[in-house]
């Protein structure tokens, strides 16, 4: 008599997966030592010493006058600088 109408209902959630893209961020945590090289001349003799920044420059026999400015230490002691 009377015709039921299935009515399947079907829910299909298609859920919005946020794909994102995958960039990993590596913190790296290496602590090494920046060592930098870096060439001293003597403002007299022009006696050229390298050394790094690990180092210091008055252990290669330099004396410091200034800013990039060396004497070595015969220099320093013929001018007098001490
Ligand atoms: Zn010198």
């Amino acid at each position: 008599m009377s015709s039921s109408s299935a009515s399947s209902y079907s829910a299909s959630d298609s859920d919005l997966s946020t794909s994102s893209t995958g960039t990993s961020v590596r913190h790296s945590m290496e602590q090494r030592p920046v060592v930098q090289v870096a060439v001293i001349r003597c403002l007299r003799c022009a006696r050229a010493e390298e050394y790094t920044t690990t180092d210091d420059p008055t252990s290669l026999g330099m004396v410091q006058i200034g800013t990039n400015i060396y004497y070595c230490n015969r220099c320093a002691k013929i001018v007098g600088y001490k």
